[in-house]
Order: C-alpha cells, then sequence, then structure tokens
C-alpha cells in the first residue's frame, strides 16, 4: 500500500474515502397573518413553515418552553413508521397541526403533528431505474408549502403541487431533460407566486440550473444556467447576459464539459433575501471533476462552479457572485447551507446584513448580502488545499491541490469539510453550529487515455485500493482518521467558540433555540442536546436508527414538541459505510417527536437478519482479481461500497446469493434483471467478462483477510 507522509493518510484511505457528493427547498407564506413575516425573516416560530424555518434559514426556533432546567422531563409524545430502507434527510414543514414529511423515493406523509396519525399519503410512484442516476441515495429532503398547496421535488425531476388537505396532486412539471442523468433531491422554495428548484446529477455530468415556476399553473417564468450553453449561444433564459458578459469567457470551447454539461448544479441550498429582493444560492461542483479534462483549453475559473450566485427574485436576472473554489478540481460544493443574518459588521458596529456559508472546501466565509463582497473567510477544520485565503477570498492553492500524475491526498476530500446536513444559526449568540467532518481523500487524476465511465469525475477511485481484502489493523486505523465534529463558529471572529468531536463523519443537521439549546442527531443514533454557549452536553436519547436529518421544533396548544427523522443512508453511507460496518443497520426510516412529559417508547426495529458467509468457493487468477477490483471500483463501489463493503443500505455483495451463481449475477449485472429495484442493466459499462471478473473479485472479499 503506498503511504502517503505528508498528511500520514495512506493512499488507501483515499479511495476509500470517495466521493460524495451531490446530490435542492422553500419559503413559505404563512397561514396565520403574524407568521407571515416570521416566514419571511428571523427565528421560527409556533410552526415550521419553510425548509430553513425562515426566509433567512437560520434553523433557530424562537420557542423556549424546553429549556435547560426541564430536558430530563423530554419524553417521546409519539413516532411514524416511513417504511423506506434508505437514507431519510427530511426537514418536516409544520402548518396549521399537519406535519409533511419526506422519505426516500419522494413519498410525501401528511401527519397530524400533535399525535402522529397518518392523514394520507402521497407515493410520486418513481420508476425506480432512475435509483443509479443518484450519487447520493434516493432521499428528498422536503417540501414547501403557499395557501394549502405542498411542492414536492421528485427524484425523477418532476415538480409537483400536491393539495395539503387531500395529498391529491394538482399540477405536475418534469423540470429536467430525462435523457440526461439528472435526479432532484432538494426541497423546493415558495417566494411570492414563485416556486424555486434545483437539481443534482453533477458526478454523472449535466448542466446546472435553478428554474422558477408559477405556483398556480407549473409553468416556468424563468430559469438561470450556472453553467454555459455548450455552443455557447445564448439560451434564451435569465443567465444569458451574464454569460455573454462575463461567464463564457471562464471557459474554454473544447473539452468534457461540452460533453457533459459542465455541472455546477444547484441542488440544495436556495433561500430569499427579502429585503434586497434576490435569490441566493449555492451552485455544486464541475463536471467532471477533474478540471484538465472538463476544461483543458483555458486556465479559466469556470463560472458559476462552486460558487454562490444572487439573482433578481421577479426576473432571475444576475446580481453578484462569490465563487468559493475557482476552477473546482476537487467536489467542493458550494451547494450547503447558505444562512442570512444582521451581524455588527458595519461602522461603528451597525448591523450589516451578510450570507454566511461553511461550504466542502472547509472555509466559513461571511458576505455582504446586497452586493456580495467578501467581508471575512477562515478555514473550520484542517486543510492542506491552500495555505489561505487572499484579501479577495481567493484561495491560494498548493502545490499539490492539483496532481497531474500520481496522488494528492487532500483534506477536505470529496465528501466536504460539511456536505448537506443543515448548519443552524443562533441570533442571540451570533454563533453558527456547524455539522463538520474531516475527511481526506486520494484524488489520482484521468487521462483523455483512460475510459469514460458512468461516474464521471476524472479521478480514479481504484487507486491505492488492493485486491486482496485489508487486515484489520489497516481498517482500524483508516476507521480512526475520519472524524464528525459539532463545531460553534463565530462568524465576527472567524474563530470556534466550542467544538465537539463526534466518532464519526456525516452526523445529522442542526437545530438552534432560543432557550439556548443546540439538537443534533447522530450516525449511532444519539439525539443530543448541547448548551449552545459552551459545548456541554445536556441530554441524551438513542433513537434506534442512524440519523442525518436535521430536528425542527413546533408549539400546538401550549406545548412545545421536537421533531427528527431517523435513517440511515445517503452519499456517505452508500460511498464509505465500511467504516461503520456492523454498527449502522438499514432500518426503517421514523419520524420520531419529543414533548415534555411524554412518556412514550421507541419501537425496536425489525431487523432483517443478514448470513455474513461467501456464496461461492473462490475463483480467478490474479489477473482476475485485479480486473475485478477496477471494474467494482469504477462502475459499483459507489453504491455497494469500497472493498465490496456496503454498509448494508444496499446489498452487501459479499453476501449476496446472486455472488454464488455466475447465470444469476449476469442477468443482474447485464441484463438488468433488478432494474425496478433500481439496479439497472451495466451492458454499456461492462463486457460479460467484466462481470465475472467482478464477480470473482466479490467472493475473494468475501473470504476476508488472510490469517
Ligand atoms: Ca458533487
Amino acid at each position: 500500500m503506498k503511504i502517503v507522509t505528508r498528511t500520514g493518510v495512506s493512499a488507501l484511505t483515499i479511495a476509500v474515502l470517495l466521493f460524495a457528493a451531490a446530490c435542492g427547498q422553500q419559503k413559505a407564506a404563512a397561514p396565520g397573518g403574524s407568521e407571515d413575516s416570521l416566514a419571511a425573516q428571523g427565528s421560527a416560530g409556533a410552526q415550521w413553515l419553510s425548509y430553513g424555518g425562515t426566509y433567512d434559514e437560520q434553523r433557530h426556533s424562537r420557542l423556549t418552553q424546553i429549556n435547560k432546567s426541564n430536558l430530563d422531563q423530554l419524553g417521546v409524545a409519539w413516532t411514524y413508521e416511513m417504511r423506506s430502507g434508505r437514507g431519510i434527510e427530511t426537514t418536516p414543514i409544520v402548518a396549521d397541526g399537519v406535519m409533511y414529511a419526506t422519505s426516500s423515493w419522494s413519498i410525501l406523509h401528511a401527519l397530524d403533528a400533535k399525535t402522529g396519525k397518518e392523514l394520507w399519503v402521497y407515493d410520486p410512484a418513481v420508476d425506480k431505474a432512475v435509483g443509479v442516476d443518484a450519487c447520493c441515495d434516493v432521499v428528498n429532503r422536503g417540501v414547501a408549502i403557499k395557501d394549502g398547496v405542498i411542492f414536492l421535488g421528485v427524484i425523477d425531476g418532476r415538480l409537483e403541487a400536491i393539495d395539503a388537505k387531500t395529498g391529491k396532486p394538482i399540477w405536475s412539471v418534469q423540470t429536467v431533460d430525462r435523457s440526461k442523468p439528472y435526479t432532484v433531491t432538494g426541497a423546493p422554495r415558495v417566494v411570492g407566486d414563485k416556486v424555486l428548484i434545483g437539481n443534482g446529477g453533477g458526478e454523472l455530468g449535466v448542466r446546472g440550473y435553478l428554474s422558477a415556476y408559477d405556483v398556480k399553473t407549473g409553468k416556468l417564468v424563468w430559469r438561470f444556467f450556472t453553467a454555459p450553453n455548450p455552443k455557447m449561444q445564448p439560451d434564451g433564459a435569465a443567465s444569458d447576459e451574464v454569460f455573454a458578459r462575463l461567464a463564457n469567457a471562464t471557459w474554454g470551447r473544447t473539452g468534457r464539459w461540452t460533453v457533459d454539461g459542465g455541472g455546477a448544479t444547484v441542488w440544495d441550498s436556495i433561500v430569499y433575501d427579502e429585503p434586497n429582493k434576490q435569490i441566493i444560492f449555492g451552485v455544486g461542483n464541475g463536471s467532471p471533476w477533474n478540471a484538465a479534462l472538463r476544461d483543458p483549453t483555458s486556465k479559466g475559473d469556470n463560472l458559476f462552479v462552486s460558487s454562490i450566485v444572487a439573482v433578481d427574485a421577479d426576473s432571475g436576472k444576475y446580481k453578484w457572485h462569490f465563487q468559493t473554489t475557482p476552477r473546482d478540481n476537487w467536489d467542493y460544493t458550494a451547494t450547503q447551507t447558505i444562512i442570512l443574518a444582521n451581524l455588527p459588521l458595519g461602522a461603528n458596529g451597525a448591523p450589516r446584513r451578510v450570507v454566511m456559508q461553511a461550504p466542502k472546501n472547509g472555509f466559513f466565509y461571511v458576505l455582504d448580502a446586497k452586493t456580495g463582497e467578501f467581508l471575512s473567510g477562515n478555514n473550520y477544520v484542517p486543510q492542506n488545499w491552500t495555505t489561505g485565503l487572499d484579501a479577495r477570498g481567493r484561495p491560494q492553492e498548493t502545490a499539490e491541490a492539483r496532481p497531474t500524475s500520481g496522488t494528492s491526498v487532500l483534506l477536505p476530500g470529496p465528501q466536504g469539510a460539511h456536505n448537506w446536513h443543515p448548519m443552524a444559526f443562533n441570533p442571540e449568540l451570533n454563533l453558527a453550529f456547524i455539522p463538520a467532518q474531516e475527511l481526506p481523500q486520494g484524488y489520482a487524476p484521468k487521462t483523455e487515455a483512460d475510459p469514460h465511465t458512468k461516474w464521471n469525475t476524472g479521478f480514479k477511485f481504484e487507486d491505492g485500493l488492493p485486491v486482496d481484502p485489508v487486515d484489520p489493523a489497516t481498517m482500524k486505523a483508516m476507521r480512526a482518521a475520519f472524524k464528525g465534529r459539532l463545531i460553534a463558529w463565530d462568524p465576527i471572529k472567524q474563530a470556534p467558540r466550542w467544538s465537539v468531536e463526534l466518532p464519526t463523519p456525516s452526523n445529522g443537521g442542526v437545530l438552534s433555540t432560543a432557550a439556548g439549546l443546540v439538537f443534533q442527531g447522530t450516525v449511532g443514533g444519539d439525539f443530543v442536546a448541547y448548551d449552545a454557549a459552551d459545548g456541554k452536553e445536556l441530554w441524551r436519547r438513542n433513537l434506534k436508527g442512524g440519523i442525518m436529518a436535521p430536528a425542527v421544533s413546533y408549539e400546538i396548544d401550549g406545548e412545545q414538541y421536537l421533531a427528527i427523522a431517523s435513517g440511515w443512508g445517503g452519499a456517505y453511507a452508500l460511498a464509505a459505510g465500511f467504516l461503520f460496518d456492523p454498527a449502522v443497520q438499514p432500518l426503517n426510516g421514523r419520524v420520531i417527536v419529543f414533548k415534555l412529559g411524554a412518556k412514550g417508547e421507541i419501537p425496536d426495529h425489525k431487523g432483517i437478519p443478514v448470513d455474513r458467509k461467501p456464496q461461492a468457493a473462490a475463483f480467478g487468477d490474479p489477473a482476475m482479481l485485479q480486473r475485478g477490483l477496477v471494474a467494482y471500483s469504477r462502475n459499483c463501489m459507489v453504491c455497494h461500497g469500497p472493498m465490496a463493503i456496503s454498509s448494508g443500505v444496499l446489498p452487501d455483495l459479499r453476501w449476496s446469493p446472486i455472488s454464488g451463481d455466475a447465470e444469476a449475477w449476469r442477468d443482474v449485472v447485464i441484463d438488468g434483471s433488478r432494474a425496478e429495484a433500481g439496479m439497472v442493466s451495466f451492458s454499456k459499462q461492462l463486457s460479460p467478462d467484466d462481470a465475472e471478473a467482478i464477480r470473482a473479485y466479490v467472493v475473494h472479499q468475501a473470504y476476508g483477510p488472510k490469517k
């Protein structure tokens, strides 16, 4: 195994650490008069009416009934089974006593928010073959609501309006070109009479954009593309003017981007800056990641890859942008939580309206909301791809940051120092709470001569991985290298106030409350409350299932509730599940709701036992096993796990009966007999001999390290 001494991280960890990636949301006008202004700005109140709580998306509740003096009386009010074993990333919306929560495959559940009684379920009946285009699991992060209508983004690209009372669809539009590997996982946002939706697919090759549709009719009002038209022609879109004037010149005219679309997808954060009447959104990585393959003929910044962009809310016309990672090469998306707030950064400490973001690249940014001016930035986790930011906020890259051959192990890796898991902000303390992680990865660039794979990043995932199963000591060392953190970040000082180290990356999103509490779930299934001022742990309860989703709070009949969904899965589980194996089990998604004085129980899950033994005698010579390793790593690993070790969200092929039968294997891998379950045919990527080599490699892994 190669060892990269500079960081002390083995090249194995590298590859292993893969990707992550990328894979959208809301604003609600409230049904009630006073709540309307809450949806606009500031803290969330009795209802949770939009993805981030309010237009400013601080995820800060002003409810204080649940506080430091009574956390010991917090108990389970109700639980709800989602009947889905894939990842749950939902932020429940709570309006007029009804909770709207989404589960995998874009299924929407309407529940009585006081009792948990199911009112209706809407299933958009997705063709599960789209699952193979989902870089990061078939997740959904939530819905938007306005005037009794729910807006749902569907993984196959649809945007749908659904009657909040009946669960019946009102209109449905297709927002993407279905011939391309687009997916929609993010929550739409409603601003005025428009509903906003983006999309994902930057790992596989698409061209990103943000769309605004009419809330009543579903008619497209405007669209802003975030990567150029492949012929650099006008699209007849709101973005035409800025591409002609500014952005086209930051791209060469040839390269893989002209085929794959350049990426720059708007897959998560979209916020409404009401005072400035603008939409501010985060833009994802370039496609392919490897900039030398994406755009070999220019050294340009590739706008608007990895940027924060502001457009006029009515017209979609460009107002400003700030590019966090010029000419992104690493999957350093800037799609992460965007929070709007007033900080005392004006003249003589006067309030100044700012944009805050902690994107994947490891730096925390504070920008002027009106102009996009860079005010300050600093790294919130250790990083080695820059020597810091210059006075304009531009990263000063190290010599190793863009390897042209060999492997550079970089921190952060493509899972990012912070991924989609929502950050929160306490405006009384002026502290942001970042669900951060430390996840290095080796980047080994492909060349033009290397085969083009479905997962199109321009880097070799197989690099550094051994053919033989990894010994326990190495596995232990790899696991120890990857950490999670909850960081309370002071955006004025650009420094941490406190930080809690967590045993794994990819923990849950965060809720802040005016009682000075911070709530976060963990991969291990614990729901934890911290003192917002100093990070002291105040309360902990195990929810019996891994948590990624953020909590929300609401009030009904004078009682404060806390709601959170459990459900392990998502990008990190699929791509690096071996780090948790077998600690995190794939279990039904659930909504679990707490209030003071409740005494409910969380039921045990009905786990599905897996017989962990090889399904065939080992076969294949070293050349066949090596071929299997490479083909597996290029085609299978992003879902079934590096080294054939799955988190269990998708089948662990080592224990799958199909791996024991050459014919059954070929039926699935080449002939696509399980397409309905989302495992489509790989006949375009793999020959039958490749498929059999993969089977040999998988069976070889099933026997474990040599004793
Ligand atoms: Ca990505």
